[in-house]
């Protein structure tokens, strides 16, 4: 194995994925490629802990337990 040269998807920056990048990468199981460069990932990754949400996800509202006024109907929201 051997260093491989990559180019960042955001900055079109060329950065290095280096030899032990790419065993760890191989360890952890991945079969991607890194997209970004180490810049941009940080970048992200900061963004992602100030900035609190943006990409909805699985979570969120309705769970559940709306109904309890309605009475009838028995356990959950199944209709
Ligand atoms: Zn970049």
């Amino acid at each position: 194995m051997a260093d491989k040269t990559l180019t960042c998807k955001d900055c079109n920056m060329e950065f290095v994925f280096s030899e032990g990048e790419q065993a760890f990468y191989k360890e952890k199981g991945f079969e991607n490629e890194p997209q970004r460069c180490p810049e941009c990932r940080k970048a992200k990754k900061a963004q992602r802990r100030t900035g609190g949400g943006g990409g909805g996800g699985g979570f969120g509202g309705n769970s559940g337990n709306r109904n309890s006024g309605r009475g009838g109907f028995g356990g959950g929201n199944r209709w």
